[in-house]
């Protein structure tokens, strides 16, 4: 028997609402799809949020035994300022006031992005697509839906019908965040492109670049650049078939954006793309979504260091991990000090039982209590149901207090390490390890300190290149001296890379 099948997982489905049980559609395998970043700025810790969700979400499913398939993608293109299809194209922008090649931007917060996520241990995915390397297939699909009758172009643009897709599909556009139609008309009153749409709840498949677009393509309606909803339906179908077993995403991109993919997918290929949505809830400041545009975000450098005004003191990475798995993922969590230095004593509670697990080895009983050994049995069953139990980490981690106090109970002698059958001690102690540092990615902080060193420091880096390209030598210079003076050396090569040192 495998472990998804003694602990069979559960998962609320955004798209019935409901708890639903998993079951892919090869068995054994699951394939898995998240929308990666838009990688025009630095990540913050709300972003971050998101992936770590689906980090723990991949390793748990790798932990049961299943084979997994995760592609998160690098939005490169295509996604604009505005979700009604307006303003520029974020990386566009930003290369723009930088001065910069759009490539260049890409690169810097690209490499950003994955030091964030190493320094947070998150892992990386089996497949990483970019959507400017999937172009020849957008405009494919794009054409596709046109011969399909499912879209239409207008002066070099090519939008989605949605009125015709709904005559066609069961009136199912919204089937996912159920919005009504009114609401969705609305929010896109106004807007320029609006005139250009046969329909308000009609979006972009393909724009028409304006001459001063710097990223374009050449297609079959003249040069323009693809949609952002089309690239992850393209990224996924490609890597994981036309339909997969789970999509993932923050709760924000709900609307439009999986709406969108929803309707787009099924549109081309005649069958649903996705078995179960899952939609990572946000984090919040004061009540409000942490978001770079609403100016209430910091980035993980500052929450380690504690330099943002908002924080009382700097915080380790897995303090920082810990804070956001004591909430379950489809619950928005409220940044706080308190929160913070609650989740530091916590993790420092777990981090200590798991260094004193680990030099703990049986006593070799064997006709040990059987109520004790049922007891510890028990705890390692419940890390599996609460974790099968649609991920919930929360309560997982409130067995794995449990069980720290098991362990500092043997380490004291009021629980005898003879009281405990061999196998019993063997079970107990593998599952704490495991379900620590396998599938909540909390590893001991002396094992992470060399990947949080140089994750920090390369996080540090890219501020410096920033700071330099902003021609903030005030900043730049100071981040080198505080280097140095803690024993960092930064060398400038000549392309303008930048390497270290530790002396
Ligand atoms: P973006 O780079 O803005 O496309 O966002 C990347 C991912 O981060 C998306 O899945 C968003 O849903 C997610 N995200 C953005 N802001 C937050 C937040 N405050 N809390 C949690 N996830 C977020
Ligand atoms: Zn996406």
């Amino acid at each position: 028997m495998t472990l998804y099948e003694k602990y069979p997982l559960t998962i609320t489905n955004s798209l019935s609402g409901k708890k639903e049980r998993f079951e892919p559609l090869t068995p054994g395998f699951v394939g898995m799809y998240v929308c990666g970043p838009t990688v025009y700025n630095f990540v913050h810790l709300g972003n971050a949020r998101t992936f770590l969700t689906f980090d723990t979400v991949s390793r748990y499913l790798r932990f049961l035994g299943y084979r997994v398939r995760y592609v998160r993608n690098i939005t490169d293109v295509g996604h604009l300022e505005s979700d009604a299809d307006e303003g520029e194209d974020k990386i566009a922008k930003k290369a723009r006031l930088e001065q910069l090649e759009p490539m260049e931007i890409v690169k810097r917060y690209t490499e950003d992005f994955h030091n964030v996520m190493r320094v947070f241990n998150i892992l990386p995915p089996s497949i990483e697509p970019t959507a400017t390397g999937h172009i020849v297939e957008q405009i494919r699909i794009t054409q596709e839906l046109i011969n399909k009758g499912l879209a239409y172009d207008v002066n070099g643009s090519v939008y989605f019908d949605v009125k015709k897709y709904n005559a066609t599909h069961n009136n199912s556009y919204g089937i996912l965040s159920g919005r009504n139609i009114e609401e969705l008309m609305e929010s896109g009153r106004d807007l320029d492109s609006q005139e250009e749409k046969r329909d308000r709840r009609d979006f972009a498949l393909w724009k028409k670049a304006a001459p001063q677009h710097i990223m374009r393509w050449p297609s079959p309606w003249g040069e323009g650049f693809p949609g952002w909803h089309i690239e992850c339906t393209v990224m996924s179908t490609k890597y994981l078939g036309e339909t997969f077993d789970i999509h993932g995403g923050g709760m924000d991109l709900k609307f439009p954006h999986h709406e969108c993919e929803i309707a787009q997918a099924t549109g081309a290929n005649g069958k649903p793309p996705v078995r179960y949505w899952i939609h990572s809830n946000m984090l919040t400041v004061n009540g409000q979504k942490m978001s770079k545009s609403l100016g209430n975000s910091f980035l993980p450098s500052e929450l380690f260091t504690g330099s943002h005004k908002l924080l009382d003191k700097g915080y380790s990475p897995m303090t920082v991990r810990f804070f956001m798995l004591q909430s379950h993922y489809s619950s928005t969590l409220d940044f706080s000090n308190e929160a913070l230095q609650a989740a530091e004593k916590g993790y420092k509670k777990l981090n200590a039982s798991l260094r004193t697990i680990k030099a703990l080895s049986s006593a070799g009983g064997e006709t040990g209590d059987t109520e004790i050994d049922k007891a510890l049995i028990s705890l390692v069953d419940e890390c599996y149901s609460n974790m099968s139990d649609d991920f919930n980490t929360a309560k997982t981690l409130a067995v794995l207090f449990e069980m720290s106090s098991r362990i500092n109970d043997m380490k004291s002698g009021n629980l005898p390490l003879k009281s405990v059958s061999a196998g019993v001690f063997e079970t107990f102690k593998s599952a704490y390890i495991d379900f620590m540092e396998k599938v909540l990615g909390l590893e001991e902080e002396s094992v992470q300190d060399n990947n949080l060193l140089d994750g920090t420091i390369q996080v540090l880096i890219s501020l410096r290149k920033k700071a330099r390209a902003d021609k903030n030598f005030a900043l730049s210079d100071k981040i080198r001296d505080d280097l140095k003076a803690i024993g960092v050396q930064l060398k400038d090569g000549k392309d303008g890379e930048i390497t270290y040192s530790v002396e």
